[in-house]
């Protein structure tokens, strides 16, 4: 099967870089995004190319990272809806923000960031560790990178959201640290699980909807076949430039930039890579229900959205971080009424 662009983006291919990451939505005028997708689940074995948008924001330090969902022609994947990609020799300073109805999973490949949230938490996290934080009724968090003031780091690495199912949405906020997640190596492939089950090895984090991530490394040369949930939808994404490790999937080279969306109905992913690629596996049980994503909200209703943001506001609900900084101030609501979106199976 070629890869083909059935659900590429108005904007050209892009890939990470410049010298700012950032992992929070800081856009001054953030649009609406409609989760759950104007797309179907494509019921088969497809390969999607989905191609990102660069996001510049936090002013003009702001450099993008490539946020390839929600993507305009596909918005989630499985729970999954919101990856963000970053690679730079950089620092990241993000202040105070609130979440709500989501789970953030923060992933790096090279750097050190320390996470700070309403709930006491001060964590810092490394390549090959996870952190999970559910906002689920409301917290709030900043992260940085923690180089000396007047450097930068090389920071690599992704931020994902996955959305919480309305029966946890409204859940006790919680933080998770996982240093010491389960790994199955197959020949040159080593495959670290963040989220789910692959082949009999599980991940202690919690998700609230079947829901798999993982993080496959080659040490050198080579080709496996990951076992796959069928009824699963999943993705992947290249996590190596050319000179660090190229991927390929059915045999087809994975281009560094885009996520590939290979749709449900498969038993297994054919994953080759070359000495030190890396590549992202996401993927779950198509998300069902409605609901609306604006700035770092997730909600059921604009009525649910206005009173986060309200909350925000008057510093109600998402407790306070231990940071000097100004809390990031919500963006002016949309004249216009935020409408759930669905995406039936
Ligand atoms: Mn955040």
């Amino acid at each position: 099967m070629g890869l083909r662009t059935g659900c590429v983006s108005a904007q050209e291919p892009t890939a990470p870089g410049g010298t700012l990451a950032r992992v929070s939505n800081l856009e001054p005028d953030p649009q609406e995004s409609l989760c759950g997708g104007t797309t179907d689940v494509a019921a088969a074995p497809v390969a999607e190319l989905l191609y990102g948008r660069d996001v510049v924001l936090g002013g003009t330090r702001g450099i993008p990272v490539v946020r390839t969902l929600p993507n305009k022609n596909r918005r989630m994947v499985g729970a999954w809806c919101f990856v963000d990609h970053y690679e730079a020799n950089s620092s990241m300073r993000v202040p105070p923000h609130p979440h709500t109805a989501l789970q953030t999973v923060t992933w790096l490949v090279d750097g050190e960031v320390r996470h700070r949230d309403s709930l006491g938490s001060d964590q810092l996290i490394r390549p090959g560790q996870l952190n999970l934080m559910t906002a689920g009724q409301g917290i709030s968090h900043a992260e940085d990178s923690t180089e000396a003031p007047g450097t930068t780091m090389p920071l690599h690495g992704v931020q994902l959201w996955v959305a919480l199912p309305q029966s946890a949405a409204d859940v006790a906020p919680a933080f998770a640290h996982h240093a010491d997640l389960p790994s199955l190596v197959d020949g040159p492939a080593s495959t670290r699980l963040l989220v789910g089950q692959i082949d009999g090895e599980r991940s202690p984090a919690h998700a609230y909807t079947p829901l798999v991530g993982a993080e496959v490394s080659f040490a050198a040369e080579g080709r496996v076949q990951l076992p796959l949930e069928p009824d699963f939808e999943h993705a992947v994404l290249c996590l190596t430039r050319d000179d660090a490790g190229s991927v390929t999937v059915d045999g087809q080279p994975l281009p560094y930039g885009p996520l590939l969306y290979i749709g449900t109905g498969r038993r297994a992913l054919d994953l080759g890579g070359t000495a030190g690629a890396r590549a992202l596996l996401i993927g779950g049980e198509p998300f069902a229900e409605q609901m609306i994503m604006w700035w770092n909200f997730i909600g059921r209703s604009h009525e649910e959205i206005v009173a986060a943001r309200e909350d925000w506001m008057a510093r109600r609900r998402f407790g306070t971080v231990a940071d000097d900084r100004p809390p990031l101030p919500a963006p002016e609501m949309p004249i216009t009424q935020l409408v759930p979106k669905g995406r039936t199976r």
